[in-house]
């Protein structure tokens, strides 16, 4: 290609980036996807009642997944007269904690860090003394991630925890004490805790650290032993683009791919594009298994930050909102991790010096959009992350 053919060309490539982001600008999309996931279809557990009025607590967590639930059991039980309410937009497990492939790992995406060694450990352990049910596998290291948040909700209620569900806090005024808004409640506390990972952005809380990007899961209909054994191998293999496990009834989980939405958007309205893309990637690992149709499908937002490892930040008049999140793909251990270093902060404890690490901060759209997506297609081609 000579210059001028590039330069045409290079043109023409930042025009259509620019066009397909900008089109996006008139679609402020404020849905979520909804929970489609295999954990969640087999049977969903009491909901509690939203809340209701103006209430006033002495700290508020934002989130049902297992940053906010583990911060609240640990705040309660270093703090026992503290007064704690945790508020889930729909139901605990909702978000990506219900949504991932339940498998436990130690470290963070990029890999080990000091105080997250034994991430795993500590998980289990916590299962273990808060006798949660949720199908545990300890040689494995994986579990039910939805049962998981279901038992983690208990124990925090058992704790001393109020935990409001279909309780969607829509507008934080970030003073001291702290003013948390939604349909028909109101709340105050002098301290909030931000557990909303891939949703943060969206809540004005971190939203120059976080990104949510999407990514796709599938369950397929039971497959044969060697099928099984075979692939159990391609998602063992680091350099393979694939991750998955087995799941009851001789089914194999899957994902692969990610896409960041305009906005950062919380609605998959391409899901099929996500889909497309692993089964593309685990047809040209494991052909055979091209055969195996899906049986349950969705989609969920991971929280990235620009090193793919998770921070814990301060925003506020008097640094008074404490969130963490950016775990990746690996937050099942590392959040549940990241509950006992928030509750400790409450305290004066520091959780250790990495998590406190300046990060990239995203740009604005449509420069985000186009550039959060160049950087999720290297990881889709396997060549980042
Ligand atoms: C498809 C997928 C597969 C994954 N697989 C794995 C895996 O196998 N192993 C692993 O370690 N990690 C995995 N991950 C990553 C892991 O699931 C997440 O990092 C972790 O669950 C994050 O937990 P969290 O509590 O911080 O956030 P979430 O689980 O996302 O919880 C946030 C909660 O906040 C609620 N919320 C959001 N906004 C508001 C608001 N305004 N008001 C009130 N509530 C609000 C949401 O409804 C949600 O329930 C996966 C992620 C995805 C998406």
């Amino acid at each position: 290609m000579d210059r001028r053919q590039f330069l045409k060309t290079g043109a023409l490539a930042a025009t259509g980036a620019v066009y397909f982001g900008g089109a996006h600008l008139y679609l402020s999309d404020e849905r979520w996807t909804p929970n489609q996931s295999y954990w969640v279809s087999r049977g969903r557990a009491p909901v509690n009642p939203p809340m209701e009025g103006d209430h006033s607590v002495d700290l508020a967590v934002i989130g049902g997944g297992v940053t906010g639930l583990s911060t609240a059991i640990h705040a309660r039980e270093m703090m026992p007269n503290l007064r704690v309410a945790l508020v889930e937009a729909e139901y605990v497990g909702y978000g990506a904690t219900g949504r991932s492939g339940g498998i436990l790992d130690n470290g963070t995406w990029v890999g080990a860090r000091s105080g997250a060694e034994d991430t795993v450990g500590f998980t289990t352990g916590l299962i273990d003394r808060l006798g949660i049910a949720c199908d545990l596998d300890r040689v494995n290291s994986e579990l039910d991630p939805y049962k998981y948040a279901v038992g983690l909700k208990a124990a925090a209620e058992g704790a001393g925890v109020r935990v409001y569900e279909g309780t969607r806090v829509v507008d934080i005024d970030k003073g001291n004490p702290v003013q948390l808004a939604g349909d028909g409640f109101s709340l105050k506390a002098p301290r909030v805790i931000v557990a909303t990972n891939g949703y943060m952005p969206k809540l004005g809380v971190a939203a120059e650290r976080i990104c949510p990007v999407h990514t796709g899961v599938a369950v397929t209909t039971p497959v044969p032993d060697e099928a099984a054994s075979a692939l159990l191998r391609v998602v063992a293999n680091t350099e393979s683009t694939v991750w998955g496990r087995e799941v009851p009834g001789k089914r194999m989980l899957m994902g692969a791919g990610a896409e960041y939405y305009y906005d950062n958007g919380l609605y998959d309205s391409r899901h099929r594009d996500l889909l497309r893309a692993l089964r593309r990637s685990m047809t040209s690992e494991y052909p055979d298994l091209a055969s195996y149709p899906y049986e349950f499908t969705w989609s969920g937002p991971l929280g990235m930050t620009g090193d793919q490892e998770p921070v814990i930040g301060a925003e506020g008049r008097d640094d008074n909102i404490l969130y963490c999140g950016g775990y990746t793909a690996l937050g099942l251990a590392m959040g549940t991790r990241a509950g006992q270093w928030l509750a400790g902060m409450l305290e004066g404890v520091d959780p250790p010096d990495w998590l406190f690490r300046e990060t990239f901060r995203f740009p604005g759209e449509p420069l985000r959009y186009i550039g959060v997506n160049g950087a999720v297609n290297l990881m889709n081609l396997g060549l980042w992350g």
